[in-house]
């Protein structure tokens, strides 16, 4: 009896809050934070700029790396046109990935292709991070007045709402013991 009873409490702590599985979700920023964080990296707020911080946020804890990490790197890939080039300042703002370090960078596509990929280059694990299409569509229609309400909501959805996230490796670029570039 009490060795069963031990065994259901085992198990309610395995499946409770005490489980954060990989990512650890008790250090991130609070949806208020997310807010100040991009507006003084981007010097206003708008969806697209917190979404770019969403992905970067989730990508930093999936490929468990610090921000500022010289391992990241992150491309995304955008049509050159604001709003959507707004998560840029997003992704810079909490990855630390900067031009200076040329680990982040913009490259031109269409819009069906729009994209974010971050790769860890001492492991060449590759995250690659798409808008669902519901949120996409909801951000088109969206009114100038409603800017700051729709940053909110999109600093506080769960990432599965906002995004997906597919997984994929490539050669290491980086030697994490050195930092060095790899020929
Ligand atoms: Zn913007």
């Amino acid at each position: 009896m009490i060795a069963s009873m031990m065994t259901i409490l085992i198990v309610m702590t395995l499946d409770g809050p005490g489980d954060q599985g990989a990512r650890p979700q008790a250090a991130r920023a609070s949806a208020s934070e997310v807010i100040a964080k991009v507006l003084d990296a981007h010097g206003h707020v708008g969806p697209w700029a917190v979404v770019g911080y969403r992905m970067g946020q989730r990508a930093l804890e999936d490929l468990h790396l610090p921000r500022h990490s010289k391992s990241l790197s992150v491309v995304h890939y955008t049509p050159l046109q604001f709003k959507f080039t707004c998560a840029a300042d997003g992704l810079m703002a909490v990855t630390g990935a900067t031009p200076g370090k040329m680990n982040i960078r913009l490259e031109e596509c269409p819009i069906s292709d729009l994209r974010t990929v971050v790769a860890d280059r001492s492991t060449g694990r590759v995250l690659t991070f798409k808008i669902l299409p519901e949120r996409a569509h909801e951000l088109a229609g969206v009114a100038p007045t409603q800017l700051d309400a729709m940053s909110r909501r999109f600093a506080d959805l769960p990432d599965e709402a906002i995004f997906s996230v597919t997984e994929t490796k490539t050669a290491p670029t980086l030697d994490r013991s050195s930092e060095r570039i790899l020929p």
